[in-house]
């Protein structure tokens, strides 16, 4: 199961790079086929001719790859079948590099299976939690595209550090869903838009995005029901399914003006949406002193939600938001408000914060 999901992964990281990624990949892995033009293809009739033309009119190289290596397509009907080998048009060659990328994981897997059998008890209970890590990192994307841009491009961000880095620069909403979904393993819809389109703004790709919720919904749900009813939305919010919009993560101002949480909801904001003997415990949980606590509890009567988030940070980090906002200017994160600086998206406040620990 986790190697179907994986070859999945891989099949739709390699379909979102240019085409010659996948050339390039099946040579690292030792694997090359004779390319042709669909005129020097020897022995084709003119209906296979006219068929190859129809299905793919714009494509000029086709690969000639044995059969077993191409049974996805040749089941699919999408390659032409002849005396043992497909003809694989080069935009269908994703499909023979995921077949390459799953046999070499079953035979790495199985000479790892093997090895750990022929190790004694010692060495490997001293294994054991290296290979441990090793999953858990992998698991949680630990290959970071240095290729993002925008903000996010030059942040710290690692997703295979999330814990870490959540605790030091988040902001409250986003710490909170980020410990309820490592609690609970799952989130509910607007939980899980919240979460996912902060996390592409700091950078997370489609398929980091992927492993990340996959790793944890597969806790509580079987992954092909993962598959079937999460996997859509996520490459849905990256623009690559239905509409094909490329959203943008969430301004506080559209958390606050959201919908307001239910039992077993964690979206929103808490300086907003959490009653106030809630808000005050998780203060003093960060380290706020009482008075700071009754401060920033004020603040949030008074409906200056933002403004009681610019105090939470300014009690946690060693240089206030407005100083730290100050070197953020002309990195795109917009701090200004109306009557002073207020945090005025989640995805500036991790900005700032990594900001305020560099000027540290
Ligand atoms: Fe999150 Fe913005 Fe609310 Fe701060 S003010 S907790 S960043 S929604």
């Amino acid at each position: 199961m986790l190697i179907g999901a994986e070859t999945k992964l891989f099949a739709l990281r390699l379909s979102l790079s240019p085409r010659s990624t996948t050339i390039d990949t099946l040579r690292r892995l030792g694997v090359s086929y004779e390319a042709l033009s669909l005129d020097g293809i020897q022995g084709l009739s003119s209906e296979d001719h006219d068929w190859l033309h129809a299905l793919y009119k714009s494509e000029e190289t086709f690969h000639r790859v044995p059969f077993q290596h191409a049974m996805t397509l040749a089941r699919r009907r999408r390659a032409l079948l002849r005396a043992g080998y497909c003809l694989v048009p080069s935009c269908e060659m994703v499909y023979v590099a995921a077949h390459h990328y799953e046999r070499s994981l079953r035979l790495q897997m199985q000479a790892l299976y093997r090895s750990l059998h022929t190790i004694d008890d010692d060495e490997r209970s001293r294994l054991a939690p290296v290979l441990a890590r090793i999953v858990a990192a992998w698991q949680t994307g630990v290959m970071h595209h240095s290729s993002n841009s925008g903000s996010a491009g030059r942040l710290q961000f690692r997703l295979y550090d999330i814990d870490r880095y959540a605790e030091l620069h988040f902001p409250l909403c986003m710490k909170h869903l980020h410990h309820k979904l490592r609690e609970n393993h799952h989130l509910k819809y607007n939980g899980r838009v919240q979460y996912r389109m902060f996390l592409k703004g700091l950078g997370v790709s489609v398929g980091e995005s992927l492993v990340f919720f996959r790793s944890e919904f597969v806790k509580v749900m079987p992954t092909a029901t993962f598959e079937k009813e999460h996997a859509y939305h996520i490459r849905h919010s990256y623009g690559l399914e239905g509409s094909r919009k490329d959203y943008e993560p969430l301004a506080c101002a559209q958390i606050i003006h959201g919908s307001t949480p239910r039992h077993g909801q964690y979206h929103g904001c808490p300086f907003r949406h959490w009653d106030e003997a809630t808000l005050c415990r998780e203060l003093s949980r960060c380290g706020l002193d009482p008075s700071t606590v009754s401060r920033v509890a004020g603040e949030v009567g008074q409906g200056r939600s933002q403004s009681a988030c610019r105090m939470l940070f300014d009690a946690t980090h060693h240089v206030s938001y407005a100083q730290a906002a100050q070197q953020s200017q002309g990195t795109g994160v917009a701090v200004q408000g109306g009557g002073g600086v207020v945090v005025q998206h989640p995805n500036a406040y991790v900005e700032v914060s990594e900001r305020a620990e560099s000027a540290n």
